[in-house]
């Protein structure tokens, strides 16, 4: 745990947030500002910093929150689909330092 992270502290239960989903490894819970009807992020418990500070040893834990994606937003109402963004870095518009994969939908999305 990264003592100054607000996922870290979310993930330890210190902040509340509406939660989807928890087991060892993974977390996941209701985006604060939705940007679409449904929004929420999926974490590692572990405090990795972003995409850019995963490494080898990740690809397990990696994977299993890129397979529980579909999962979650299926039963979360997104049978039809939904959009998944990392953002990465402030050069990726990145603002909480701890990893993250949006999972979005409910709406038609903009063209990317
Ligand atoms: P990013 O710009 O990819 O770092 O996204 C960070 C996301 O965290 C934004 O969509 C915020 O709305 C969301 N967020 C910030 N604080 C909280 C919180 N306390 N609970 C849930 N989501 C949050
Ligand atoms: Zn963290």
């Amino acid at each position: 745990m990264s003592v100054d992270c607000l996922f870290c502290k979310i993930v330890a239960g210190e902040i509340p947030s509406k939660k989807v989903y928890e087991d060892a490894e993974v977390c996941a819970f209701y985006d604060i500002h939705p940007a679409a009807p449904v929004h929420f992020l999926i974490v590692p418990k572990e405090h990795i910093a972003s995409l850019a500070d995963a490494h080898a040893h990740h690809e397990m834990l990696l994977g299993r929150i890129l397979l529980l994606a579909p999962v979650l937003a299926k039963e979360l109402g997104l049978g039809s689909g939904f959009r998944t963004i990392i953002n990465t870095g402030r050069g990726g518009g990145q603002e909480v330092m701890h990893l993250h994969v949006h999972i979005i939908g409910g709406r038609a999305p903009r063209p990317m």
